[in-house]
């Protein structure tokens, strides 16, 4: 199979493409007149850069959103990559060949013709040179500028890329329409998750490109995902048991937003 057919790719706003993976993984690729700027490198199943390569011949900035391994797992196809340091733990951890194949059986099912044509297409995970983001970063990539945010609660280190001029927010899994993954071990507290929604509020943004699926998401889900969090902690146990793949927590949702949550982790 040709590396890159294990991508769906659109152009869904001006200089925008939207480039969907094959292991529910999401990416971007915005271009500016000077450079372009990938967000995320998904799961590392199938030739995301040559793809890239095959949409612009600008010079590629490279940024992870956070360090999991469906955002993280691609980037032993570039040379550089741009992450915050607080993540680099969980991608070194997390993003290995057998990490990510134990997450795709899991998903997929062990020997599943799914399975093998994704375990066929996998990026070697590599030492690569890695860049450290922080917060008020900017990716100038001529006439339109990223700036970094960080949203840390999903994960430590999680960011958002901002663009307050054409009101645009690229926002990994830390607003998002399908749950929002906060039990996870490395997941922080849920009122510092909420004070990072209330932050990110702050700013001017009405597209929000999520880290899970094509389509972007209005000012209303990050809305709605404040008042589902300010729900949780007001009443700590609401919600009913979910089991995912990677563990398993409570489950509650508002309108357009829903969390899984750990009813042990809200504050200090
Ligand atoms: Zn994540």
């Amino acid at each position: 199979m040709n590396g890159q057919a294990f991508f769906k790719t659109s152009l869904i706003g001006e200089g925008i493409w939207s480039i969907s993976g094959p292991a529910n993984d999401q990416m971007y690729l915005v271009q500016g007149r000077d450079k372009a700027l990938l967000v995320d490198t998904g799961m590392g199943v199938g030739d995301l850069a040559g793809l890239v390569r095959s949409l612009t011949s600008l010079p590629v900035l490279v940024v992870n959103t956070h360090g999991h391994p469906d955002h993280a797992g691609g980037n032993g196809g570039f040379d550089v990559v741009y992450l915050h340091p607080a993540d680099e733990p969980i991608m070194k951890k997390m993003c290995t060949n057998e990490y990510r194949l134990n997450d795709l059986k899991a998903f997929h099912g062990d020997g599943t013709p799914a399975f093998q044509r994704m375990a066929a297409g996998l990026v070697s995970f590599r030492e690569i040179r890695m860049l450290p983001l922080a917060q008020g970063m900017c990716f100038d990539l001529g006439g339109r500028t990223f700036e970094v945010v960080e949203l840390p609660g999903h994960t430590p280190g999680g960011v958002c890329l901002l663009n307050e001029e054409e009101g645009l927010i690229f926002t990994g899994d830390m607003i998002v329409e399908t749950p929002v993954w906060m039990y996870l071990k490395h997941s922080l507290p849920l009122e510092v998750y909420l004070a990072s929604l209330r932050k990110i509020n702050q700013r001017r943004f009405d597209t929000l490109f999520p880290g899970h699926q094509p389509t972007p998401l209005g000012r209303e889900n990050l809305e709605d995902l404040i008042v589902c969090t300010e729900e949780i902690l007001a009443e700590p146990g609401i919600g009913k048991l979910e089991r995912t793949f990677a563990g398993e927590g409570l489950l509650w949702k508002h309108g357009r937003a829903s969390i899984i949550y750990d009813p042990k982790k809200l504050g200090d």
